[in-house]
């Protein structure tokens, strides 16, 4: 299925990329919650984590070690920051297409709302 982050991985809209390898892209929330917020998502259309697969244990490991480099180049690193991924309607998913959210550089909240 095709969604406004397909279009991002195939340069069809713009977006403030911070990272891309074979594997994922990062760029910034262009609705940031926190002084720094960027997406990761794979390359790869899988809708959710409701619908991943055994096989995509490798890309998901690499998406971790991703984030916590990322973290350390925006500079949140040392202070902190959070990950989110929503997962449905409950979730608050409102993109079809995996997603994690790098929060930081401010206190986060919590709970969340
Ligand atoms: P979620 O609500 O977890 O599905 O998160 C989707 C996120 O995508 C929201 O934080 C949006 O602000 C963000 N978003 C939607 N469209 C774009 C876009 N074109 N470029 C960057 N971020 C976007």
């Amino acid at each position: 299925m095709s969604t406004i982050f397909s279009k991002i991985i195939a340069k069809e809209i713009p977006a403030r990329i911070v990272h891309e390898d074979e594997l994922c892209l990062a760029f910034h929330d262009v609705s940031p919650q926190a002084p720094t917020h960027v997406l990761i998502i794979p390359k790869k259309p899988i809708a959710s984590l409701e619908q991943l697969e055994q096989e995509d244990a490798p890309l998901l490991g690499h998406l971790w070690m991703t984030i916590a480099k990322l973290a350390r180049e925006l500079g949140i690193a040392e202070s902190g920051y959070r990950v989110v991924v929503n997962c449905g309607k409950d979730g608050g998913q409102s993109v079809d297409h995996l997603h994690f959210h790098i929060l930081g550089g401010r206190s986060l909240a919590w709970p969340p709302g």
